[in-house]
C-alpha cells in the first residue's frame, strides 16, 4: 500500500483544489529519472529496491495529485507516457519535450530519453498554445531544453504563460557560465513566446541563488520576476537570495552529503501574488539517508506555490 508510505508530519498549505479561477496552484518537480536514478546516480544511502519502478511510480503520481494543482512542471520524466496515462485521467492534460542527446541513452534498460513535461488542468484552462526549446549557448545548441505553454483562464479569459526548464548539470565556473547562457536564452524565449502576457518560470536550475544565473532571472528586463518561495517569506529586509529555502535537494553520494537549493518557481510580480508555499520536510522528517528514500521517490522535494492574479495588472508591457 504506496500510501502508507507517504510521510505524514510534513506541514501541507494547500490540499484542498482551488475553487477560485482567480487562483493557480503551480508544482514543480525534478521526479529523478529512472534510468538515471537506478544506474548513474549513486545514491550511497538509498536502498535499491525504494528505486523499484512498479511501486516508485505510483509514488510519483501521489507526490503529484496530492496538491491538486492546476500546472504541473516537471523534469527528468523518461516515463511520459505513464505520466500522461495517470494524469489524463485525473483531468490534466501535457505535453513533453525530450533532450535532444539525453544521458538516460546510454544507460542499460533505459526508456528513452529524459526531458520536461508540462501538464495542465484542463477544466480551469483553455489551451492558446504551447512551444519548445533546445536551449542554445553562443547560438549553438545545448543538451538542456523548455518547454512553455500559454493558457487562458475559462472563466475570466485571463491569459497567462507556463515554462518549465531543466538547466546543466554539475560544479565549477564554466558550468555556472553556461547555465548563465542557457538562462538567458530561455528567457529571450520566454518573453517573445509571451508576447506580453504575465509568465510563471519553473525549472531545475541546477544553480544556488548566488550563481549569475539567479540574478539574471530577476533582472530580465520586462517580465519583472520574483522569486516565489523567496518573496513568500517573511523577512522582507534581504535580498531575495537570501530569502531562498535552504534546499530543495538533499542527497548522500559518494562525496557526502548534496544539500541545496536549486529549483525555483519564479512569476510575474505585477500579475501575480504568492499566497502560499509547500513546505519542505524537514531533516527530522527524511531521515539521516536523505532522499531518494522508500518515503520520498526523488532526490529533489516538489515545489508547490498558490498564486492570485492582482487585481489590477499593471504589466508594464
Ligand atoms: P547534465 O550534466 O545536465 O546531467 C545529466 C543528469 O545527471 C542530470 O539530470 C543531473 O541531475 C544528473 N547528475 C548531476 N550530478 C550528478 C552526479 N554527481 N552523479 C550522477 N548524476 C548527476 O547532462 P547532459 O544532458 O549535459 O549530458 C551530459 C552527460 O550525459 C555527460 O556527463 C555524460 O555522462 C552523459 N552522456 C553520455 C554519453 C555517452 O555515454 N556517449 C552521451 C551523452 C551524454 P540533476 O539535474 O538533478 O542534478
Ligand atoms: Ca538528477
Amino acid at each position: 500500500d504506496f500510501k502508507m508510505l507517504q510521510i505524514n508530519a510534513v506541514k501541507k498549505t494547500c490540499v484542498q483544489p482551488l475553487k477560485s479561477p482567480n487562483k493557480i496552484r503551480v508544482f514543480q518537480w525534478n521526479v529523478l529519472s529512472q534510468s538515471l536514478g537506478t544506474t548513474n546516480d549513486s545514491f550511497v544511502c538509498c536502498p535499491e529496491d525504494a528505486l523499484e519502478w512498479g511501486n516508485r511510480r505510483y509514488q510519483i503520481v501521489q507526490e503529484i495529485l496530492e496538491y491538486a494543482p492546476d500546472v504541473i512542471c516537471l523534469q527528468e520524466v523518461d516515463h511520459f507516457n505513464f505520466l500522461k496515462a495517470c494524469l489524463e485521467t485525473q483531468g490534466y492534460t501535457g505535453t513533453f519535450f525530450p533532450k535532444p542527446d539525453s544521458p538516460c541513452l546510454y544507460l542499460d534498460g533505459n526508456n528513452g530519453p529524459d526531458g520536461c513535461a508540462l501538464f495542465y488542468r484542463r477544466e480551469k484552462f483553455d489551451f492558446v498554445k504551447s512551444d519548445t526549446r533546445v536551449l542554445e549557448v553562443w547560438r549553438v545548441q545545448s543538451n538542456q531544453v523548455a518547454v512553455v505553454a500559454v493558457l487562458r483562464v475559462r472563466e475570466t479569459g485571463r491569459e497567462f504563460l507556463v515554462a518549465g526548464t531543466h538547466l546543466k548539470a554539475r560544479k565549477g565556473a564554466l558550468l555556472s557560465t553556461l547555465r548563465n547562457e542557457q538562462g538567458k536564452d530561455l528567457l529571450d524565449f520566454v518573453h517573445s513566446s509571451a508576447e506580453g502576457r504575465p509568465v510563471i518560470l519553473c525549472g531545475d536550475f541546477n544553480a544556488e541563488p548566488t550563481e549569475p544565473i539567479y540574478r539574471t532571472v530577476l533582472g530580465y528586463p520586462g517580465l519583472n520576476l520574483g522569486s516565489a518561495y523567496a518573496d513568500f517569506s517573511p523577512n522582507k529586509d534581504v535580498p531575495s537570495m537570501d530569502r531562498e529555502p535552504p534546499y530543495t535537494t538533499w542527497k548522500v553520494r559518494d562525496e557526502g552529503e548534496v544539500c541545496h537549493t536549486i529549483d525555483y518557481v519564479f512569476y510575474n510580480k505585477d500579475a501575480f501574488v504568492v499566497n502560499a508555499v509547500l513546505q519542505f520536510p524537514t531533516s527530522d522528517d527524511i531521515g539521516e539517508g536523505r532522499v531518494p528514500s522508500y518515503q520520498y521517490p526523488s532526490d529533489h522535494f516538489s515545489l508547490c506555490c498558490d498564486f492570485r492574479f492582482q487585481d489590477q495588472e499593471k504589466t508594464g508591457q
